[in-house]
Parts: structure tokens; sequence; C-alpha cells
């Protein structure tokens, strides 16, 4: 099969019909900019199996994205997108970079959810944007920002349902957004422990990739928990 596209941690494979792609999840982890990479073995199964059940929950609740079935345990068919140079943050509470730039405690609550945007070039730094700066270069219209906005939303609502039923908090993640031939935005890319900020509830421990950014170990038997809960909702 002929490769579209590849990244850190995913191929991007086309396949005989021009409207569907095969996303391949490595085992590779990369963090601070790529600086930190690491083989770890069994993460693109649970990646893809996480990412495969989130989506199903999202397409039950009515918010469109690219996913359309398993293909086998490293694989997933999606839709054809054309990918947006642009990625929304949400975030529950604060952590990470929210935490290191405000300078508030990780774990702090936050009145309201916030909904962050950038723009996505690793070669910049995936510098800060927001609606203006996204109109203005033309990667949305005002229209599509709302509509953005929207999806972020109601993605946010889910997947604090979803999680909160398994135990989990979910902190804060990041979404990717693609723009089908017909102008319709739905969400791409992959949703799981590498893309999204998830503590257990009980034991407070961090069930997602700050596991790897922090060196705490236990990477996979964390992705197994958050992997095993989804499915044994
Ligand atoms: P922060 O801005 O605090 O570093 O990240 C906020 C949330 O977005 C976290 O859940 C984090 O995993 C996700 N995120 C932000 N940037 C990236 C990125 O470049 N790659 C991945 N995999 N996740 C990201």
């Amino acid at each position: 099969m002929n490769i579209i596209a590849e990244g850190h941690s995913k191929i991007i494979y086309a396949t005989d019909n021009p409207d569907r792609i095969l996303v391949y999840f490595k085992d590779t982890a990369t963090a601070f900019h790529n600086i930190k990479r690491a083989k770890i073995v069994g993460k693109g199964l649970y990646v893809n199996k996480i990412s495969a059940i989130i989506f199903k929950h999202l397409t039950d609740a009515g918010i469109k994205n690219h996913y359309l079935n398993l293909v086998d345990e490293r694989s997933m068919m999606c839709l054809k997108t054309d990918v947006l140079p642009l990625r929304v943050i949400v975030r529950n509470s604060a952590a990470g970079s929210l935490s290191s730039r405000f300078g508030i405690k990780e774990g702090s609550s936050l009145s309201e959810p916030i909904y962050e945007m950038n723009y996505k070039s690793e070669q910049l730094d995936n510098p800060f944007m927001n609606e203006h700066i996204a109109v203005a270069l033309g990667v949305v219209t005002h229209k599509e920002m709302q509509t953005i906005s929207q999806i972020a939303h109601n993605a946010n609502e889910v997947l604090t349902t979803v999680f909160n039923k398994c135990g989990i908090s979910l902190i804060d993640f990041k979404l990717e957004f693609g723009r089908m031939p017909d102008g319709t935005l739905i969400i791409a890319d992959e949703i799981s422990p590498d893309t999204c900020r998830l503590i257990d509830k009980n034991t407070g421990i961090h069930l997602d990739k700050d596991r790897f950014r922090h060196d705490m170990g236990d990477i996979i038997s964390a992705y197994n928990t958050v992997c095993s809960r989804l499915y044994d909702e």
C-alpha cells in the first residue's frame, strides 16, 4: 500500500477506495517536540483500540469523525479528509502547559472548560492561535470556527461522561479537524491516552502519556487499564 504520510506515531496509507485511508499506529512515543523519543512495545495496539471505541462513542452521540472501522489490531479504516493545520486543546482542569504558562498548580479546578487553539506546525513549535489569526491566515472561516467550537464543546461533554463512567477524570485533550469535500467539518487524527490527560479517580495516578513524558513507568499497564475500562463499561 502507498504511504500518504508518516508521523511520529502513525502511518497513513492510501486504500483502493479514494475516499478512505488506513491509519496504522506505531509503537513510537515522542515528547517535548520530539526531543524525547522511545519505542514502547504494544502502545500502537492500545492507541488503535482506544481511539476506535472513543470515536464510536462520538458517532453514537452524533459527533462526526473520520473513524469507520477497525481493520486489525494496529489499524483502522477512516474517511479521507483534508486535515486543517489547527489543533484545539480542551481543558477541564489545570495541567501541563497551562499550569506552566500561568503558574497554576496541576490539578487546580477551572470555573469553566478552556478551549485553546494552536497552529499545527512542529517547525514553529505549534504557536498559539485564536479565531482572528485562523481566519486572517485562511485556515478557517468565522462560521467554520463556530462549528469547531461547538464540536469541541460537544465532544468534551461526551468524553467526560464516558470517562467518568470508567472512574477516570478527563483533565484535557487535543482535537484535530478535517474538512470533507462538501465542507463538513469532522474530528480527525486519534483520541487516546497519547492525546488526552486521564487520571484515575480513586488512585489519582496518570493513565496517559505523562507517564512517558515524566518517566513515571508502567505506560503499557496504564493504557491497558484505560482500554479495559472503556470496553468493560
Ligand atoms: P499541554 O498543552 O498541556 O502540553 O497539552 C494539553 C493536552 O493536549 C494534553 O492532553 C496533551 O496530551 C495534548 N497535546 C497537546 N499537544 C500535543 C502533541 O503535540 N501531541 C500529542 N500527542 N498530544 C498533545
